[in-house]
């Protein structure tokens, strides 16, 4: 794996694609500067190095035309008091005008180039689009993790003009070996936690996971799924009937792989989706009609936390309850404080994916796990053994 590392950037320019599609607010400021401070020591190491950082970014969803609400203008005196340094903007990202700014940028200045999704080129991998952008550094430098799962002009293509000149910032290696550490070279026992809602939204990812780990936690809105396709009532609670067949292939192959599956055996049951609801703890297969399963249950969680806690690599995609809601809160709640605990006693442990990054970062799990996801849809796609076309660039 080539990074930033195995390069000096001595009176070079570093061509970065970085991550900055931040929150604006209402006056435009940034509302989450955390994308930006990700991305702040692959460009400090160049500007240390004695080089020069030319940073291309989207965002938002312009679909190719320019919106000046979608400016990256607006980022400029963040981005420069996050980095210490006085950033200079060109509101183009490609030809002469950037050219020209790029051309007159000296060792030690950054200069951000405008929303790259201003020109329709960059969604669709346009190779003449790509080689345009190439022309603005003579390194070129992945650190969107974000965005790896796409195979944009930015994020993809444009790596072919630099065949020997390419490599991975400080944030997208480290996203790389968090999720070889779970995948391949995971200590065992390996521990899968899957929540959220659907199995069909999760599906393939249990397929591939069901290779690599030893144990699987099942909760959240799927549990119900599985539930009723071995005999269980689940009253009112979220099941997909059509997937009910998959459930069961899926608890099939886990017996042939040897992975033990771990689903609740109680829940918190309500007899409404609301925080208000009235709440009774039930058996997981005995959920009376009227009645819907939105948390975890006293009982599963023991379960759930001696599992973790015998964990020593652990991957957390999905709640294990409707979080989102104080009353259901608690079952995801507790599954963060085993992991915590498992983490303390030296497991690593990575949360990616969606739900479960919001969840821990509302808790404050973040600096207590291992490792917290900057991507949600290239994690996902990650999770499902996909090759993300932003890393197998740079790779091949
Ligand atoms: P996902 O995006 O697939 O990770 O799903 C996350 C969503 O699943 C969250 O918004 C949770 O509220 C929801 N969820 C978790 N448990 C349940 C449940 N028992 N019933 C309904 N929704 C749930």
């Amino acid at each position: 794996m080539k990074t930033i590392d195995n390069f000096n950037f001595e009176n070079k320019k570093a061509l970065i694609r970085v991550d900055f599609n931040v929150p604006l607010n209402d006056s435009f400021e940034v509302s989450d500067t955390n994308r930006i401070e990700a991305a702040k020591p692959t460009i400090i190491k160049v500007l240390e190095d004695g080089g020069s950082a030319v940073l291309m970014s989207h965002l938002g969803r312009p679909d190719g035309k320019v919106d000046s609400n979608l400016s990256l203008k607006h980022i400029v005196d963040t981005v420069s008091q996050i980095i210490g340094v006085k950033v200079k903007f060109v509101d183009e990202c490609v030809g002469k005008k950037a050219e020209d700014a790029v051309e007159e940028l000296k060792a030690g200045e950054i200069l951000l180039l405008e929303n790259l999704r201003f020109h329709s080129e960059e969604e669709k991998g346009n190779e003449a689009f790509a080689e345009q952008l190439s022309k603005l550094g003579d390194i070129y430098v992945n650190d969107a993790f974000g965005t790896a799962h796409r195979a944009h002009a930015s994020t993809t293509v444009a790596a072919k003009f630099f065949p020997e000149k390419k490599c991975f910032g400080y944030l997208l290696a480290k996203e790389i070996e968090a999720i070889d550490k779970v995948m391949e070279t995971g200590e065992k026992p390996i521990l899968a936690i899957l929540g959220g809602a659907k199995v069909s939204s999760k599906i393939t990812i249990i397929e591939n996971i069901l290779d690599k780990v030893d144990h699987l936690i099942i909760g959240g809105g799927m549990t119900y799924t599985f539930v009723k396709a071995q005999g269980g009532q689940v009253g009112d609670s979220i099941c997909e009937d059509d997937k009910m067949d998959l459930a069961m292939d899926i608890l099939k192959q886990a017996k042939e792989k040897g992975v033990e599956i771990h689903l609740p055996v109680d829940v918190l049951a309500a007899d409404d989706f609301a925080n208000d609801a009235n709440t009774k703890v039930v058996d997981v297969d005995k959920i009376p009609d009227g009645w819907q399963g939105l948390d975890a249950g006293p009982k599963t969680l023991e379960i759930f936390k001696g599992v973790i806690l015998k964990a020593k690599t652990i991957l957390w995609n999905g709640p294990v309850g409707v979080f989102e809601m104080e009353s259901f809160a608690n079952g995801t709640i507790a599954v963060g404080k085993a992991i915590e605990e498992a983490t303390k006693k030296g497991a690593f442990s990575l949360v990616g994916g969606g739900d479960s990054v919001a969840a821990v970062k509302q808790f404050g799990f973040e600096d207590k796990v291992s490792y917290v996801s900057t991507g949600g849809g290239a994690m996902l796609e990650s999770l499902e053994g996909k090759t993300l076309p932003g890393i197998a660039a740079i790779i091949d």
